[in-house]
């Protein structure tokens, strides 16, 4: 039986212990299981069929938590890792080699833009960073040797989208070429790649899917033979896996992840338009702003438009610049968390400015460095919009804004 999402998120890779009748999942912390016969003792040959062996290689809670993520994002396979970037890690470590070549999008998360420029080039893997909201780019970059598309939409930290079904349908007429998405800020409430020709999607699920910033990790899905493949090397061999307490509190967050990104959506656009009605804000930009400028296109890619926004101040009275408005917030601030991350449901905010983020991420010149400035001009401030009274985050960040 197919279930709905809301109901996948909850009973998906749950049923009650047979042993005990326990309603909630257990929460299996062994690191090693007694064998009722002798194995081998590599993880070669290891299937699907296999009992529980060792938990780097797969445990109850964290094989509970990959089960309901594949509900929701309509995978036949997951695998989930210590964290987002060990999940990204080990697609790119998996997919890649000497004299690859992997075309990314210009503006991600600073994590794997910076790992793109400083690691994979050392390891003799030739990137080429578009920017990937026009899939012209993508196209014009494509190479004998190019061997995977990684993408993200929207992307960290301007909310520019890119249209995953056009890159699908590039990727499609070369059979080298995979494509795998960063859908961090998405979700599977939103967005499911797969559908749209993704071979892999990946997530933080220190985010959203956990929910309560209190669970580091990360998760990978596609289908069974790529992601069978992915555990071999990347978890069991790589060895970043999830740890099964933190499989169990992520699986807790997840089953309210429908509900939560309904609830993340509605109070950030309260937010949003609060924000862009505010004398000294400049710019609001929010996928389900009318004022966003890919909105149709956010409106066709995406169910939910998540909680995440971003604006532009004058910095205030003084007019005196983001910088000074941030030092504002992170002082006089007492709902919203002046703090990076994102997805949770407390409110956080995080200065970002365009000089510096160039200098030790993105390094943008020309036409990409322009589309950048498009949504972020000098600097934004990125807002992960929680879960709390939208009249009191928006009184919180009233009073700091004078
Ligand atoms: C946070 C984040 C990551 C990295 O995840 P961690 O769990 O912090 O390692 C990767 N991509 C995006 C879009 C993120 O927001």
């Amino acid at each position: 039986m197919s279930l709905r999402l809301r109901t996948a998120a909850i009973h998906g890779g749950e049923s009650p212990d047979p042993a005990t009748g326990a309603s909630a999942p257990n929460l299996v912390m062994s690191s090693t299981f007694v064998m009722h016969e002798a194995a081998g003792f590599s993880a070669h040959g290891v299937d699907e069929d296999t009992g529980y062996i060792y938990t780097r290689w797969s445990n109850p809670t964290v094989a509970q938590l990959e089960a309901k993520l594949a509900a929701l994002e309509g995978a036949e396979a997951c695998v989930c890792f210590a964290s987002g970037m060990a999940a990204a890690t080990g697609v790119l470590f998996s997919l890649l080699g000497t004299g690859d070549h992997v075309i990314m999008t210009d503006t991600n998360y600073a994590g794997i833009a910076e790992l793109s420029r400083d690691t994979l080039p050392r390891l003799g893997i030739r990137v080429t960073r578009v920017d990937t909201s026009d899939p012209a780019n993508v196209e014009a970059a494509i190479r004998p040797e190019t061997r995977l598309v990684w993408l993200e939409s929207p992307a960290n930290p301007i909310l520019r989208l890119t249209d995953l079904e056009a890159i699908g349908r590039i990727a499609a007429s070369h059979p080298r070429i995979r494509v795998a998405v960063d859908s961090t800020f998405a979700t599977p409430v939103a967005t499911r790649p797969l559908e749209l020709g993704a071979h892999y999607v990946m997530h933080s699920l220190t985010k959203y899917i956990g929910g309560h910033g209190d669970a580091v990790g990360g998760a990978v899905l596609g289908s069974r033979d790529d992601i069978g493949e992915l555990r071999l090397e990347a978890a069991i061999h790589h060895g970043g896996v999830l740890s099964p307490f933190n499989a169990w509190l992520i699986m807790r967050g997840a089953a309210t992840l429908p509900i939560r990104m309904r609830a993340h959506e509605e109070i950030s656009l309260e937010v949003a338009r609060f924000l862009e009605a505010h004398p000294r804000i400049d710019r609001v930009v929010h996928p389900g702003l009318p004022s966003h400028p890919q909105h149709e296109l956010a409106r066709r890619q995406m169910d939910n438009f998540s909680g995440m926004l971003t604006f532009q101040a004058d910095g205030g009275p003084n007019g005196d610049g983001g910088r000074a408005l941030a030092d504002r917030m992170a002082k006089g601030l007492r709902i919203v968390h002046y703090a990076v991350s994102l997805g949770h449901h407390r409110s956080l905010v995080y200065w970002m400015d365009t000089p510096t983020l160039m200098e030790s991420s993105f390094h943008l010149d020309g036409a990409q460095l322009a589309s950048y400035r498009r949504y972020a001009g000098d600097g934004i401030f990125r807002m992960s919009v929680g879960l709390e009274d939208p009249a009191d985050i928006c009184e919180d960040l009233g009073r700091i804004l004078g």
